[in-house]
């Protein structure tokens, strides 16, 4: 019998176990089984978390010991007026949140930077990490592994590229701390985030490091990479995309529907963003980029745990004087690391892809890497959208009265 219950009495009589189920039955059941169980065991009604939409088994790839799925409320915003390298033209950002007023708020923004004409958006640069730690027996040995890296990157990018058909091996970083050695592998992973591309590739490579130098890996992944951590080399090097969008967005609209002016956004993003962040030692000299970003990873099936790297993003909110003595506002954001793709990991499930298709941006680009750049080119000015809304409450001082209309 593999009805749910049957499942579950075996799954609490020791007879299976929990991550056993999918052997005995359908995924859908197995699933139901697990909910079940969990029932039991907690006393608990899960109807809402198994009332999912998709078939289980397309979610293998993407979860474990299922027991339903996580709805998350899912908005648009927009259309956001890019004109990018990859991203052209308007489009409607879905974004999936359970944080009210922040739809309301990015949508403002972006009708704000629609009316100034709409914004540019770049990305500069491309490189997905891994950075395997290898051990050595002192400085000499990591200067002779070092030396051997620099001279064969060649034949390290033909052994990691052996892996993939769309990975490139753009660059390999050496750092020493004493007799361990780190190598930071940087790859073009096309319309894949490439987490998992990279992985791999990197595999392939240090076994060829191995062979011949005197380093052993340890692991590899060494926290130079570095994933789902706050670190500065993030910030600094760029993991991912990085990507700029900016704006000028002339005083009289700052006045009209940010009710503030172009000094006062800037004197709040100086102070607030600038200083607010240097003394707080912190990574991100934003408002709250990561509040874009998370809420589009969610709706578009991004890995979630990178919204730390896309944190590392600086707001740039500066006057420019017309010659007619009137002052406008020119506004910038810059995400120094915004993993993102449109193929691979949670991209492929059903309400995920949805959400590409909104976009346009469903699967592979033409070329390969183009719909990964125009996603994080809008996201990007998603998050343009966002730091302007909210700094310009801050200046006009009802971001308060906002959340208290909103009833939250
Ligand atoms: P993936 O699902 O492992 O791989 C996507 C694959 O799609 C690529 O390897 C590529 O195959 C293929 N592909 C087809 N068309 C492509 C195109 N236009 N551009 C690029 N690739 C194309 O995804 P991933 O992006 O490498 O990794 C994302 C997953 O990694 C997420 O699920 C994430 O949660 C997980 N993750 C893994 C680690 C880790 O350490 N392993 C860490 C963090 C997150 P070919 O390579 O054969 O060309």
């Amino acid at each position: 019998m593999t009805d749910p219950e049957t499942l579950a009495d075996r799954v609490q009589e020791g007879d299976l176990r929990i991550h056993e189920l999918e052997d005995h039955a359908d995924h859908d059941t197995a699933a139901a089984a697990r909910q079940l169980l969990v029932e039991r065991e907690s006393g608990t009604d899960l109807e809402a978390i198994g009332d999912y939409a998709f078939d289980a088994e397309r979610a293998e790839p993407n979860i474990e010991n299922m027991i339903g799925a996580a709805q998350v409320p899912m908005g648009v915003v927009g259309p956001v007026p890019v004109s990018g390298g990859a991203a052209d033209g308007d489009h409607y950002l879905p974004l999936a949140t359970t944080e009210g007023a922040l739809l309301a708020s990015v949508n403002r923004g972006l009708g704000v930077i629609r009316s100034a004409g709409g914004a540019d958006a770049r990305v500069t640069k491309n490189g997905m990490t891994r950075a395997p730690v290898f051990r050595v027996a002192g400085v000499a040995e990591a200067a002779e592994t070092v030396e051997w890296v620099s001279d064969n990157v060649e034949a390290l990018a033909e052994a990691a590229e052996s892996t993939t058909s769309h990975g490139e091996l753009l660059d390999v970083e050496p750092y020493v701390v004493g007799d361990s050695v780190f190598l930071r592998f940087a790859y073009d992973t096309k319309d894949a985030m490439g987490m998992n591309m990279a992985t791999i590739a990197t595999g392939e490579a240090c076994e060829l490091v191995e062979a011949e130098t005197p380093a052993s890996l340890v692991a590899l992944s060494g926290n130079m990479c570095s994933d789902k951590k706050p670190a500065a080399i993030n910030a600094v090097e760029g993991r991912g995309r990085s990507v700029t969008a900016d704006a000028v967005i002339p005083g009289e609209l700052v006045e009209d529907r940010l009710h503030t002016t172009a000094d006062a956004i800037a004197e709040a993003n100086t102070r607030k963003n600038l200083v607010g962040s240097a003394k707080a030692g912190s990574l991100g000299f934003n408002a709250h980029a990561a509040n874009v970003v998370g809420a589009a990873f969610l709706a578009t099936g991004q890995d979630e745990a990178q919204v730390v790297e896309a944190a590392n993003t600086i707001t740039t909110m500066d006057t420019r004087e017309r010659e007619d003595g009137t002052t406008d506002l020119y506004a910038s954001v810059s995400l120094a690391s915004l993993e993102v793709g449109t193929v691979g990991g949670g991209t492929k499930l059903p309400t995920q892809a949805e959400a590409l298709e909104i976009l346009g941006l469903r699967g592979g680009g033409d070329p390969p890497g183009s719909n990964a750049d125009a996603l994080a080119e809008i996201i990007a000015v998603g998050a343009l959208a966002g730091e302007l809304s909210l700094l310009g409450a801050l200046a006009s001082n009802h971001l308060a009265s906002a959340h208290e209309d909103l009833g939250r």
